[in-house]
């Protein structure tokens, strides 16, 4: 069913039959003109150039100077950095039929929310610089007029968020404590290479018993921890969630505010404003299944999509998520660690964000659940004349209809909350994203990132997960697009 629909993992509506309509037939809309199928599931990272890997079907003229593949922000930045170096003849490909990827503004009860990524960091450079460039303001999600109820053991309890957040402070820095030593410089992960290495195989769980965490004080961060890891304590990277520590400046503070502040204007602003001053075509709907990189021969790259369209380069930025890899055949030999990273995943698999529309009191409560619960964790967002958005993080379990989010509600918050409308966004079921953010998972920082950070031929790539700071963000996301751009722009020859 996925593997049919490109935004189509968005559910929405009144019940279950309702919402899958609605389901079908926006993916079938948001297709319209292009050709229906994925890439073959069996489709994969292939290493032998054979006679299959010649195109076929019509070239496009003219050819682009540089093609980039994925209209996401890693793609946005790589677009737009080419514009900055004089690169004039740059071509967009996208899947979808709009930019934006793993970032998705949208509406419900006519509010601004936020499908994929919403928030960003004080620190992020790149965001802080574009923002302040394009005149886009700066909204602060503040969580301390709220009451925090978590769940401790099975049930859910009602705490002073304040008094809350300085509990979980305390046992964050407990858990994180050491991290500077073998990550001095968290933009930069293999600094100190060999004290990283030593750390690089634990999980959260080794991590808790290293530290002797007792059940309770589990109880307080094991969600949080889990539902950033995407997987539960035993297969959870510690390395990487202390690298998010470490981007946050090693303390509670910085970690509460990973996800503080917003555009004004939605991600979708900043995204326009980047696509904007790229100012290259973008073609919708083109869904990349085959790169040729005849590099040997001194030749361009030919790009072919599912409609059997074929685009030719110079040279080639490939900013689609590590996770959808295996969607593209690369007729051309790449190093292991590309076949490695795309079998192994990368980041988070199953990233599920909700927002539903709650009737009932207007008491702004966070939640937090234990790890391996449906709903990981709740933020209360706008107030609305009879009640409240809110947005759930799914989890373990969970059916995405109304009546399960409705009993879900009803459980944590009580029977006089009701959930009257909904959207979701299941990351994880998304044929072009195959899962949420990025972070490592154990032992793949040694093993992958200095390989995936560089260029196979005429083939830079690009995307939140090959970054070095801000590796699983936007942030990183544009850092990493800008890198690949630098690199394909070598490769074209025209740097
Ligand atoms: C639920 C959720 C919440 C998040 N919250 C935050 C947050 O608060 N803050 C934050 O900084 N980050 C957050 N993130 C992470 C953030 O969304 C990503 O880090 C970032 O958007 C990744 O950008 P990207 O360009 O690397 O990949 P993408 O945004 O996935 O872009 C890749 C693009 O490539 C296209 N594509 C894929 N395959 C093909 C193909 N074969 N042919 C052509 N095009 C293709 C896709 O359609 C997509 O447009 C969140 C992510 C999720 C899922």
């Amino acid at each position: 069913m996925d593997a049919q629909h490109s935004d189509a993992q968005l559910v929405h509506g009144e019940d279950t039959e309702a919402a899958a309509d609605g389901w079908n037939r926006r993916g079938f809309l948001k297709r319209a003109g292009a050709v229906g199928a994925m890439a073959a599931a069996g489709m994969a990272l292939s290493g032998t150039a054979t006679a299959a890997a010649k195109p076929t079907g019509t070239p496009v003229e003219p050819d682009p100077d540089i093609l980039v593949i994925g209209a996401g922000f890693a793609g946005l930045a790589a677009a737009r950095h080419l514009r900055g170096m004089g690169f004039q003849n740059v071509e967009i490909l996208e899947a979808r039929g709009r930019i934006g990827g793993r970032t998705w503004t949208d509406t419900l009860q006519g509010q601004q929310i936020e499908l994929g990524a919403g928030w960003f960091h004080p620190s992020q450079s790149h965001i802080q610089t574009a923002l302040r460039k394009y005149g886009i303001g700066i909204v602060y999600d503040d969580p301390m007029d709220a009451v925090l109820a978590q769940q401790v053991d099975g049930t859910y309890r009602q705490y002073d968020v304040g008094t809350a957040f300085e509990t979980m402070g305390n046992l964050y820095t407990k858990f994180f404590q050491g991290t500077q030593t073998f990550l001095p410089n968290a933009m930069n992960p293999l600094q100190a290479k060999d004290l990283i290495a030593a750390q690089d195989a634990y999980t959260v769980a080794d991590r808790y018993a290293q530290i002797g965490m007792t059940a309770e004080e589990k109880a307080w961060i094991g969600g949080t921890l889990a539902g950033y890891a995407g997987l539960p304590a035993g297969g959870a990277s510690w390395t990487s969630l202390a690298q998010w520590w470490g981007l946050g400046g090693y303390d509670a503070n910085g970690w509460f505010n990973l996800t503080s502040q917003k555009p004004a204007t939605g991600m979708i602003g900043l995204a326009q404003a980047m696509f904007n001053e790229a100012n290259h075509g973008i073609t919708y709907n083109q869904n990349v299944v085959r790169i040729s990189d005849p590099a040997a021969t001194g030749s361009s790259v030919s790009v072919t999509t599912a409609q059997n369209i074929v685009y030719r380069a110079k040279a080639v930025v490939c900013a689609v998520p590590t996770n959808v890899w295996n969607n593209i055949t690369f007729t051309y030999g790449i190093p292991q660690a590309f076949k490695d990273a795309a079998t192994e995943g990368l980041g988070v698999p199953h990233a599920v964000k909700i927002w539903m529309y709650v009737r009932g009191p207007q008491t702004r409560t966070l939640v937090q659940s234990k790890e391996g619960s449906k709903f990981e964790s709740m933020v209360p967002m706008h107030k609305l004349p009879d009640g409240q958005l809110m947005i759930a993080f799914g989890g373990a379990g969970l059916t995405l209809d109304k009546a399960s989010l409705n009993a879900e509600t009803k459980k944590i918050l009580g029977s006089a909350y009701e959930v009257v409308d909904f959207k979701v966004a299941d990351w994880g079921h998304d044929p072009y994203a195959r899962g949420g953010w990025s972070l490592r998972r154990p032992k793949q920082l040694l093993r992958h990132l200095p390989a995936l950070q560089q260029p196979v031929g005429r083939i830079a790539f690009a995307n939140d997960g090959l970054a070095s700071g801000w590796n699983g963000f936007i942030e990183g996301a544009i850092e990493s697009g800008i890198n690949a751009a630098i690199k394909a722009a070598e490769a074209s020859g025209m740097a």
